[in-house]
């Protein structure tokens, strides 16, 4: 897969790439980031990219020609049609789920705003997606482009070591994830639940499963609503809604 981002920071994603799981799928060639500078395609001779809003009003926007030159040269420059991507408080709110349909792309544009915001135009003929990461306002897309780069990347086959594995993982089942434990088996006391000593496969699997889905009733409850459930488990929920 390739990730491009379009940033007037390019220098925020130094740390992000050179490191854990991102910087190791780079260099088994399982995905290419590509940082662009997107102030490099500005038209104008003092390399500007934003200005005055029609209308007036406090801020700056950035104009349309800088990010539509960029993608379209970066749209010529894949082998496959990207799916374009802008970064926006205002976009669908971003879920694992969907983390899951980017990772089925071959190649994303990843557009990070600035300012107060970006011409409308941008919005209505340049991408296909707008992503949220959350009902808060940041200063700038680059945070939201390090939250797809990474989560989408961990999905990609080849990209967890067997040390860690995608498949468990909270919201990938539908469920937040079953609690973990590691040696001592005693720490001051507090003692690791019997079952996970005691060998027997099955039994530490059924003991996860239930742990999940309580952990889910009791944090998450929306989402059990999308989890396919066995009448026990049902069963188990209707009793601890009414302890
Ligand atoms: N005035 C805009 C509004 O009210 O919708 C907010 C602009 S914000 C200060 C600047 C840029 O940060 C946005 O264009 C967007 O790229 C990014 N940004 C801010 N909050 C975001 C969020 N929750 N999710 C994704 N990107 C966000």
């Amino acid at each position: 897969m390739k990730i491009s981002i379009l940033t007037l920071f390019p220098q925020m994603f130094e740390g992000l790439f050179s490191h854990s799981i991102l910087h190791q799928a780079q260099k088994k060639g399982i995905v290419e980031y590509n940082v662009m500078d997107f102030r490099n395609y500005s038209a104008d001779k003092h390399g500007r990219v934003d200005d005055y809003p029609y209308g007036g009003g406090g801020g700056m926007v950035l104009t349309p020609q800088p990010l539509f030159d960029a993608v379209e040269q970066e749209k010529r420059e894949s082998k496959s049609v990207p799916r374009v991507i802008l970064l926006c408080p205002q976009g669908e709110r971003y879920t694992q789920k969907k983390a899951e349909e980017l990772a089925r792309e071959e190649s994303l544009i990843l557009l990070c705003g600035h300012y107060e915001g970006y011409d409308e135009r941008i919005r209505e003929y340049l991408v296909t997606d707008e992503i949220s990461i959350g009902d808060y306002v940041l200063t700038g897309g680059e945070i939201g482009a390090m939250v797809i780069t990474d989560s989408v990347t961990r999905l990609l086959p080849g990209a967890l070591g067997n040390e860690s594995s995608a498949v468990t993982d909270s919201f990938s089942t539908g469920l937040l994830e079953y609690p973990h434990y590691t040696r001592p088996a005693d720490f001051r006391g507090y003692k690791v639940p019997e079952i996970l000593l005691s060998g027997h496969h099955a039994k530490i699997e059924a003991w996860r499963r239930e742990q999940a889905v309580r952990r889910t009733w009791e944090r998450r409850p929306d989402l059990l609503e999308h989890v396919p459930l066995s009448d026990k488990e049902k069963k188990m929920i209707e009793k601890w809604d009414e302890e």
